[in-house]
């Protein structure tokens, strides 16, 4: 083979060999764990009974005057969060939904690690569940950067994450017009795994910085 093939023979493999390297990895990321779930929800959620959810309790023994067993969109993210074994990083600006928090308690006293990441501003905000979960021992931190915090997104046992545009609030699951993708894909799970971590360290109380935003006075503003 004469020289001058040579080097085009190793010039056009030069040049394939990226294409093929980025298509195994395209072929290779569109495999999926079997069964992976994906799942949507929409909102505002029917009002119904989630009693049944919290305790072993039949949807038809309870007594409350909310319709019973009625599957929805509340019920189930809730049975989401809940399947949760051994870890749940949650990251949401505004948290004052009684049913969601009473989902991270109970995975709490079940000895599921728990960490919550807020912003700095909703903390103070009336009907914030965020000091219920501290008094529980729940770890905690706020961000307090001098832009919002608005992340509505959490990981379930670092595999499968819950993201969207709902706050965890009664108006957002209640009245508000909001989606939440609940979804095992490892591309998706990944960044967010990646992005909590960023944003748990750099809200360590040990290496926080001074507050750069102006409190804001308890009740003075709210948050759907
Ligand atoms: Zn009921």
């Amino acid at each position: 083979m004469s020289a001058l093939w040579t080097v085009k023979v190793l010039g056009l493999a030069a040049v394939a060999l990226p294409l093929w390297v980025e298509l195994l990895g395209r072929f290779l990321r569109r495999l999926r764990p079997a069964g992976a779930l994906n799942e949507v929800l929409f909102f505002p959620s029917q009002v119904a009974c989630v009693e049944h959810i919290f305790s072993s309790l039949s949807p038809g023994s309870c007594l409350c005057p909310l319709p019973h067993g009625v599957e929805t969109s509340l019920s189930r993210l809730l049975r989401r969060i809940l399947s949760a074994t051994s870890s749940l990083d949650l990251c949401v600006f505004a948290f004052s939904n009684v049913n969601l928090s009473r989902a991270v308690l109970a995975l709490h006293d079940r000895g599921v690690a728990v960490r919550v990441l807020t912003d700095r501003d909703y903390v103070a905000v009336t009907g914030s569940q965020i000091g219920v979960l501290r008094k529980a021992g729940i770890c905690v931190r706020c961000d307090a950067c001098s832009v919002h915090m608005h992340h509505k997104f959490a990981l379930v046992d670092g595999r499968l994450l819950i993201t969207g545009s709902l706050n965890w609030t009664l108006t957002a699951v209640q009245s508000n017009i909001e989606n939440v993708v609940v979804t095992e894909e490892p591309d998706l799970v990944r960044p967010f795994a990646e992005e909590f971590h960023r944003l748990w360290e750099r809200n360590d109380p040990a290496r926080c910085l001074r507050p750069k935003r102006p409190k804001l006075r308890s009740g003075s503003i709210s948050y759907d």
